[in-house]
Formats: structure tokens, sequence, C-alpha cells
């Protein structure tokens, strides 16, 4: 089984455990799904935003 960044499209290693550490999930308020995955290089991209709590529709 495979995940995939929610961003960008890159997809996770899951038979890597060390992976599960640098990427990182979000939920938007209010969602009660599984959220979404972003690869480290997303996470590192969108950390002001991602901290700012902004929809990814704000994201740059
Ligand atoms: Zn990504």
């Amino acid at each position: 089984m495979s995940e995939v960044c929610g961003e960008c499209g890159t997809g996770r290693d899951t038979d890597d455990p060390a992976t599960a550490l640098s990427w990182s999930r979000e939920r938007e308020p209010g969602d009660d799904g599984p959220g979404r995955l972003l690869c480290p290089a997303c996470v590192r991209a969108h950390t002001r935003d991602i901290e700012a709590r902004l929809p990814p529709a704000w994201w740059s």
C-alpha cells in the first residue's frame, strides 16, 4: 500500500517507517476524515501556512 502527498502527489513508501516521521498529516477544521498527507518538502514549504491554520486554498 502506498500513500501520496496531498499537495504535490509524491508517493510515500509505507514500508519505510522512517518516512512516517517526516511526513505530516493535516486536518482541516471540522474535517473528521483522515486528513491529507504532506511530504517533507511540502511540509517545509508550507510550515507558515500550516501553523497559521490557513486553509490550503490560501497557500501560495
Ligand atoms: Zn508534497
